[in-house]
């Protein structure tokens, strides 16, 4: 693994190669691994996807150099897309429902970017519409579209699966994360299954969200606190392939806060609600390993803990649960 030992020429160098760290309160005799993505320069996962996607469409000539890209997001991907925008000499502009922590909007703005907001009761739905329409009434103005763009997938197939596998000398039983767009595991789970078929793919959501719908499982809709995870709507699950998933874990609010408070106090890890339930659903797994429910292939689980909880001190994340989830 690479670890930054020489000078980079810029910000986007230091994107990736991410510690993959043991998470101690496991099961015995199956290790489980956190990738931790607020090692990156934004402090989330998404900025591997905000340099991959916007250097493959520049070269592509998806986007003409000098042009803008709007992007809806609900802020991590704004503030990755916002890093390699302004490196890549174009203009940002981010379509957020307003439900999303403030943190990252100021963030986004501190970067250069403009940002719009869209009222909460339209879903990403209606930021995904806004951000077309925008795009339609601009000149030289492109939408990533993270929702639907498989460059999101590939950019995890490219660096975050190869760099788990390297750390692990390919010992590898078990993958499982948190599905926004899906990207994220999806990129991950293919690189894994093309090292080896019986690798175990978890994936994880809210319960209230309706990723467990797609692979034919019984689900309700509902509210959730649980933030960056979650589908409500077909649009923003287009790049989840069910074929590859042999199960979606759905994580209560309670039992992802209970988790990411406990990281904080007993582990040191300072993550937020979509890493509380990654590690909720990874253990769920350790113990279907260790009582002989789950077949891997080596007795390991890995698993991404996507940001950082300063992002979301504003809403209360290290307050008692009814507080936060009030
Ligand atoms: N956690 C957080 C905090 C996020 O912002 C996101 C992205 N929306 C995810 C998890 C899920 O990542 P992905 O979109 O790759 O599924």
């Amino acid at each position: 693994m690479t670890t930054h030992e020489r000078p980079l020429e810029s910000v986007l160098e230091t994107i990736g190669d991410t510690p993959l760290v043991r998470v101690q309160d496991g099961v015995e005799g199956v290790r489980i691994y956190a990738k931790l993505e607020s090692f990156n320069p934004g402090a989330s996962v998404k900025d591997r996807i905000g340099r991959y996607m916007l250097e493959r469409m520049l070269e592509r000539g998806d986007v003409p150099a000098g042009g803008t890209i709007i992007e809806p997001t609900a802020g991590n991907t704004g503030i990755g897309l916002a890093i390699a925008a302004e490196q890549l000499g174009l203009d940002a502009i981010f379509v957020v429902p307003e439900r999303f922590s403030v943190e990252k909007q100021q963030l986004m703005d501190a970067l250069g970017a403009e940002i719009i907001n869209t009222p909460t009761e339209d879903g990403m739905g209606g930021a995904i519409d806004r951000a077309q329409q925008l795009a339609e009434e601009l000149d030289d103005a492109v939408v990533p579209q993270q929702f639907s763009n498989p460059l999101n997938a590939e950019a995890h197939y490219a660096t975050t699966g190869p760099e788990i596998y390297e750390a692990l000398d390919d010992e590898v039983g078990a993958v499982v994360a948190g599905c926004g767009t899906a990207g994220t595991l999806m990129g991950i789970a293919r690189y894994a299954l093309e090292q080896n078929p019986d690798t175990y793919v978890g994936a994880v959501e809210p319960e209230g969200s309706l990723y467990g719908e797609v692979v034919g499982e019984d689900r309700e809709e509902d509210e959730y606190k649980i933030e960056g995870i979650g589908t409500h709507d077909p649009s923003t699950n287009e790049l989840f392939d069910p074929e590859l998933v042999d199960e979606v874990y759905a994580v209560s609010d309670r039992e992802a806060h209970d988790e990411l408070v406990r990281l904080a106090r007993e582990e040191g890890h300072l993550v937020a609600s979509s890493a509380g339930a990654a590690s909720v659903a990874a253990k769920r797994i350790a113990r279907g390993i260790a009582d002989g429910t789950i077949d891997v292939p080596h007795d390991t689980v890995v698993t991404v803990f996507p940001d950082s909880s300063e992002r979301y001190l504003s809403k209360g994340i290290y307050r008692s649960f009814d507080e936060w989830s009030s």
